[in-house]
């Protein structure tokens, strides 16, 4: 009787329980050893709680060592993790909980009172997670009781196909999706990921990412637990933080903006990466420049990787062989990966542009209570249809152009964003751009180019340097500036923000 998922993350760490996990800034240290028993407490709390094999555990708290505990324990006591987006508000919970269903909802302490009717009208028993409010009076229950459970707890049984999460979508494109992932989707990945990319008890994987979303919880924690290595576990991405600690570190993994956010501080330099292994980017795409900016302050050739929520990771860079700027690599081992016609479904030749479908122990099992959306992603064959819009080249790597929700048509004709602003980034004084479809009363859409400039430019200028660059077609009609881009916090530029913003800029 095995738990599939908890029973392989712990099989490294369980013969060896003097290993550290995990290194924590306030000095702390966590051990195998640790995880084993802090992950029992947490577990006995939750059946004690009425946690049943199947229910849902939704969380919304800040990340800590404890709150990825309750992760394992969520998992090990048979039931469904479900973390929540810190910056999400108590409407935005409402919806989550009411769609989720979940048992037990645990919150920050601060934010109890105001979410307590939320979730006693989903039905769920409100506990509380956090641990720097113990100075601020707020207690929170869920560590008291922790602290008078029991240290052994007998796993709970789960087979490979029992869920062990559920994740919400990041909502860039519209309302987030439940997605349902099973042990073995999440256990599957795992596995591939610490193969491909080397990861051995040995590692030390500087982890700044948050733990609500898929990256930070399972390709950053799972991967290293897996290989019985340590984590080195700040609760942000801060660049004081992470110049403190990469000497210890062996790897990291970031989102595109750690980099950049890496690259604009002097502190970067060859001396202080030569020793690490391995710089990972993903969620959002890594400008090529950026890429390459890093390798000349570095020397190191940051791995880009491609996943989403529903997916887990679907390709990556190879970690030994060329690591492409601007591509993702390829098909991870067991991933069948296939380039189609969005509206018919044929597959199309090598080379040409379609959305990318994709189909492997890693594909989740559907929908949260949404059959009706999981049947149209899915083709017959049983191939998911990710919606983002890609190609393979003659070498087999995969690049991504665009989510098909962002393809501009206008006057009938396909214009992929990010061909335009690859086009704009080039130009000097602009530091990025979005490139979006408006309204256009005879084209039905027309492209418009946000743009983030280091030095004032005019539009006029924009737009003529564009014209001999481009298809007349492709050309943006208007050119706004703005300060920055809107992104949420994994970095992904909401381009539905800006739609909204300009959607009367064309008349
Ligand atoms: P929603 O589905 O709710 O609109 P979302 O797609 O942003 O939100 P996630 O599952 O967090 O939610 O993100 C997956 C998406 O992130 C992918 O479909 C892809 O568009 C993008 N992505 C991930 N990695 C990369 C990458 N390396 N390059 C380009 N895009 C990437
Ligand atoms: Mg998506």
């Amino acid at each position: 009787m095995t738990n599939t998922l908890f029973d392989a993350l712990l099989k490294k760490g369980r013969e060896n329980p003097g290993r550290r996990f995990a290194l924590l800034p306030d000095g702390r240290k966590f051990s195998y050893g640790d995880v084993e028993t802090v992950s029992a407490r947490f577990a006995n709390v939750l059946t004690d709680l009425g946690l049943r094999p199947g229910d849902r555990v939704a969380v919304q708290v800040e990340k800590s060592i404890e709150a990825l505990m309750l992760y394992l324990a969520t998992v090990r006591a048979g039931g469904v993790f479900l973390p929540l987006n810190t910056a999400y508000t108590p409407a935005e919970i409402e919806y989550f909980l009411t769609d989720a269903g979940p048992r037990i909802f645990v919150c920050d302490p601060k934010k109890r009172e105001q979410l307590a009717p939320i979730a006693e009208k989903a039905g769920a028993a409100i506990e509380t997670l956090g641990f720097r409010s113990s100075t601020d009076g707020s207690a929170s229950s869920l560590s008291e009781k922790v602290l008078s459970a029991d240290e052994t707890f007998a796993t709970v049984a789960r087979d490979p196909e029992d869920l062990a999460a559920i994740l919400y979508t990041s909502g860039t494109t519209g309302r987030s999706k439940g997605a349902m992932l099973s042990h073995a989707n999440l256990l599957s990945n795992a596995k591939v990921l610490q193969e491909t990319w080397g990861f051995t008890e040995k590692d030390e994987l500087l982890h700044a990412l948050p733990i609500f979303h898929t990256h930070g919880l399972f390709v950053a924690s799972n991967t290293v637990t897996i290989a019985g290595g340590g984590l080195i576990f700040l609760p942000k991405f801060d660049p004081d933080a992470v110049f403190e600690y990469l000497p210890q570190a062996t790897s990291m993994m970031g989102v595109p903006t750690f980099y950049t956010r890496l690259l604009a501080d002097e502190r970067l330099n060859r001396e202080l990466t030569a020793h690490m292994r391995l710089f990972t980017s993903g969620s959002a795409p890594l400008l090529a420049e950026t890429h390459r900016a890093f390798e000349t302050a570095t020397g190191q050739r940051i791995l880009e990787r491609y996943g989403m929520t529903e997916t887990n990771m679907n390709t990556s860079n190879p970690y030994e062989g060329e690591r492409r700027a601007g591509t993702v690599g390829f098909p991870l081992e067991g991933t069948e990966l296939r380039i189609a016609d969005p509206e018919s479904g044929k597959i199309l030749p090598r080379g040409e542009i379609g959305v990318i479908e994709v189909k492997g122990p890693n594909v989740f099992a559907g929908y949260w209570q949404m059959p009706e959306k999981t049947a149209s992603e899915f083709r017959d064959d049983g191939f998911f249809i990710t919606g983002d819009l890609g190609f393979v080249d003659a070498d087999g790597y995969v690049t991504i152009v665009g989510r098909g929700k962002d393809l501009v048509i206008t006057g009938g004709y396909n214009v992929y964003p990010k061909e335009v602003e690859l086009v704009i980034d080039e130009l000097p004084g602009v530091v990025e751009s979005a490139v979006i479809g408006v309204p256009h009363k005879d084209f039905g859409e027309g492209v418009v180019g946000c743009v983030v400039a280091k030095e004032p430019l005019e539009e006029e200028a924009v737009i003529a340097a564009l014209k001999d660059k481009l298809a007349r077609f492709k050309q943006p009609k208007r050119i706004v500036f703005v300060d920055e881009l809107p992104r949420n916090t994994m970095g992904k530029v909401q381009k539905n923000v800006l739609r909204e913003e300009y959607k009367d800029l064309l008349g």
